[in-house]
Formats: C-alpha cells, structure tokens, sequence
C-alpha cells in the first residue's frame, strides 16, 4: 500500500492574549516531505508509530506536511489557512494513495472555525471521495465533534495522559488502513458527549485510571476496535467544549453506541472525584518540609506553557523566595531577555534580572533580584521521558541563575518540562534537592515519577488554572459541571 500521512496539531487557549501565528509552528515543529521522516524515526511519536508501522507492513509512505505549535492563543486564520492549503497541496502532489493517516490533535481553533480538525478532516474527505480510507490520530485533550466522525473512516485518540502511547496509535491507525481497504474492517463509531468539563487530569490515577480500564475490558471483544475516553480541553471559550466517549466497532453501531454511553455514563456518575484540590504554594511547601523524602517535585499547573501558559509566570517562584526555601531548583522559566543578558555577562558574573511575568498580567510580576550566573548552555538534549523519548529538544540558549539560594534555569524556546535532562544539562541532579519545581501539568509524570519522592500540585492563579471558575466564559454552552449547579446527564 501507499500510505500519505500529515498534518497540523495545536491546542488552542482561547484565553491566551494575540494570536499563534506561523511563526509558532515554525518555532516547534514545521516539516515537509522526507524531513518528517528524519525528524521523526526512532521517536516515541505518532509519526515514530506511523513510520515503523508503514516499514514493518511493507508500506510506502508518503510524508506531506506536518506542523505543530506549543499550546497557545488562537490560531490567526490567514496562518491557519497557509497551513490547510499546505498539506492539501502536499496531498494533491503525493499522487496515487491507497490510504491516508492525519496526525491532529482536537482542540485546535482558529478564527472563525470552532474545530479546525473537522475542517480539515473534511477537506482531505473531499479530496479523495468517500471511497478513500482515511485514519486520524487524536490527543485526548479533543474537544471532539460529531463533523469529525462523519469524515473520517476511524479515529484514535491517546489513552494516557501523559500521552505515553502516541507511538502506539500511530501504529494502530496505519494497521488500520489495509482493513478498511480490503473490507475485512467496517469501523462503526459512536460518539457520547458530556455537559462536563475535567481539568487537567492523569490517568495514572483513579479516577481516569479506573475509566481507562474500563475502555480496554470492551476492548478485549473481538468486534470492538477502540474505545476512547477524551478529556477534551477546558480552557477554550467555544460552545461544545469537555468530555466525550468515542467507542468503535466492527460494523455494529448498535454496540459502539452502548458502549460510549455505558463509559460516559460510568464517568459521569463519578464527575464529583474529578473535582481538584486547590493548594497554594505555601500550603505546599509545608506539605513538602513535613515530609522526609526527596525529592518533592512541584508543578506549577497554572502555568504550563503546554496548556497555554506562558512559561513566564513568576507566582510558583516568587512565593519559594519569598518562603527562602533552601535545597531548592526551578527548571525552568521562559524569559528570552534574561537569558541574553546571562550570555553577555558570562559565567560567575552577578547580575540584575527582571525575570519572568513579562507577558501575561495573570501570571504576576517580573522578579527583581541579583542573580549569579552559574552555568550557560545550548539548550539542546535528547528527551529521555517515555513521552516522546529519542526526540532532538533545542530550547534556544538556556541560563542556570542562583537566585536567593535558589537554581533557576532560564530558557530561550517556551515549553513545558517532561524530564529531568534539563537539569542534569546545566549540571543539577534533581535527586539531591528536596524541592524541584516545574511547570506542566501532568506529562511531567512519566519522566519525574520514577524518581520523584513525591508529587504536589502547587495552585497559581493563570491561563491553566485547575480551578475552571476563574475562566470567563462567554460561548460556552451551559449549564455544565463543575461549574453551574444541578446540571443533568442525559
Ligand atoms: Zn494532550
């Protein structure tokens, strides 16, 4: 078989001040032809999945396009349509296909398209005609709509957050392909909404971790091809946002409707073990210092640049400075500015940051201090995180600052911390520290837990808040949980 694959991938905070442009894409990842192959072979990705898929089943693969931004602000529509237009060219370019695999994400928005992967689902369906096999990846952060299913031949979206087995859904949807062609395979798929909104949430733990199960048990039937738990994305002011449940059969549409209303109904009467606890950073520290192990890692959820965040915020550091907490590292902060003026000034050289809380008011206040420059970096590594694992990282120039006691990593690119090589590249082994703090909500996980003491939330007010009820919402439809009351399912 001849297989295409590309695609564009974003989660859109609409609560994010401007717009992504380009230029956000092109700074995270932007490839076309042949170098989708490069960049992605031997990497714990979708693509990684697809590209040892189409090797091990024979299959040429065609890479077209493939962009994709760190989560962030409306995507500007002229950038949007740029890329759209791209990957359908690359597909129109490509030739002859047998199959088609679309790595997207699910809760991408631009302006004036609500569901930028329904659009574009749409437009590869009407290029090709109804007859082509048409497979899509998803993140389960989606906000998925029914467009969406009407279009494509089936739909597989992450089971696990962090998003550990993008791999293997990529190789799932390539697997696909030959039996939908062939007819062995008539994918049925049924898709059930919630009036529920989660905010970020591991399915290392219960309760996610019990509704997983519960997916794969349907799973072990020999007519059931996947059941899909999505969490969808809170943070978009757009009027369907949340949880669904997408289960898909072999030509039982019967089935694949109980299923995703057996699942959604099983979360739904489990909604109130979702709701999170809100600490603050100093409630925090205390719960750390009265443990005795380490080390202690805290995430700064509310700032995660992978939900949106914009990685400068300076709440979760200004309170450890204000704390004076010792024995502690921070890896790491987003400040361009900083990071130059480190450069310049050299190692072993004091000097006078305004770091961080350049961006966003939400995220509070540069911070105003002496820093020692300890050690200057490239800010290239290898990820070693099961999440993506073999991917080339390059976070611009990077900076370790010693701030009040403190090591403070300062980086070039905004992005969320997944493992601790950025430590271990500006010499901290994160194991001899009691306190490490980060910022990213849950794919922290899959790197930090293996060697975590302990993890804890620390709550920040920001764009990535666990507490939805400090988002405005103007579209959204209501009522939905947790934030009105008595909302009723069905
Ligand atoms: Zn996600």
């Amino acid at each position: 078989m001849r297989i295409a694959m590309g695609g564009i991938s974003h989660e859109t905070n609409t609560f994010c001040s401007g717009k992504t442009g380009l230029d956000g894409f092109q700074e995270r990842e932007w490839a076309e032809g042949q170098e989708i192959i490069e960049k992605n072979r031997g990497v714990r990705s979708y693509q990684g999945g697809i590209i040892d898929a189409c090797d091990r089943l024979g299959f040429e693969l065609v890479p077209t396009f493939y962009a994709s931004a760190t989560p962030s602000a409306i995507i500007a529509r002229d950038a949007f349509d740029e890329m759209e237009n791209r990957l359908l060219t690359r597909l129109e370019e490509a030739g002859e296909v047998d199959g088609v695999v679309l790595t997207l994400h699910g809760a991408g928005v631009t302006e004036g398209i609500d569901d930028i992967e329904s659009h574009t689902i749409k437009r590869v369906r009407d290029h090709y005609g109804p007859e082509m096999p048409i497979v899509v990846t998803l993140d389960l952060h989606g906000n998925i709509f029914q467009d969406s299913l009407d279009n494509a031949d089936a739909l597989f979206g992450v089971n696990l957050y962090p998003h550990t087995d993008s791999y293997d859904r990529g190789v799932e949807a390539v697997e696909m392909l030959p039996k939908i062609a062939s007819g062995e395979v008539k994918p049925a798929m049924h898709l059930t909404h919630l009036p529920m909104m989660l905010p970020s949430t591991t399915t290392d733990l219960s309760p996610a971790k019990d509704i997983n199960e519960i997916c794969w048990e349907w799973e072990k039937q020999d007519d059931v091809i996947d059941c899909t738990f999505f969490h969808g994305f809170a943070p978009a002011d757009i009027p369907r946002v949340g949880v669904s449940v997408l289960a898909m059969t072999n030509n039982d549409p019967e089935k694949a409707k109980k299923i995703s209303e057996d699942v959604a109904s099983t979360i739904w009467d489990r909604r109130e073990e979702f709701r999170p606890e809100i600490n603050p950073p100093d409630t925090v520290f205390r719960m750390a210092m009265e443990d005795d192990g380490r080390p202690v890692v805290i995430n700064e959820k509310a700032d995660n640049p992978g939900g949106g965040g914009p990685g400068d915020g300076t709440h979760l550091l200004r309170a450890m400075i204000e704390a004076n907490l010792q024995d502690a590292c921070f890896g790491f902060i987003h400040d361009p500015e900083t990071v130059v003026q480190a450069h310049d000034a050299g190692v072993g050289v004091t000097i006078n940051v305004r770091l961080g809380g350049k961006k966003e008011p939400l995220h509070g206040e540069p911070i105003e201090s002496g820093a020692y420059v300890k050690s200057l970096t490239d800010g290239r590594f290898i990820q070693q995180s099961p999440m993506g694992r073999g991917r080339r990282v390059d976070l611009g120039r990077m900076a370790r600052l010693v701030i009040n006691g403190i090591d403070v990593i300062v980086s070039t690119i905004r992005t969320q911390t997944l493992d601790d090589e950025v430590f271990r590249l500006h010499g901290i082994d994160v194991t001899r520290y009691k306190f490490v703090a980060i910022k990213s909500s849950n794919h922290f996980r899959a790197g930090f837990a293996p060697i975590a003491h302990r993890i804890i939330r620390a709550d920040t007010p920001g764009l990535v808040s666990a507490d939805l009820s400090t988002f405005n919402y103007k579209r959204l439809e209501r009522p939905i949980w947790p934030l009105d009351d008595g909302v009723s399912w069905p």
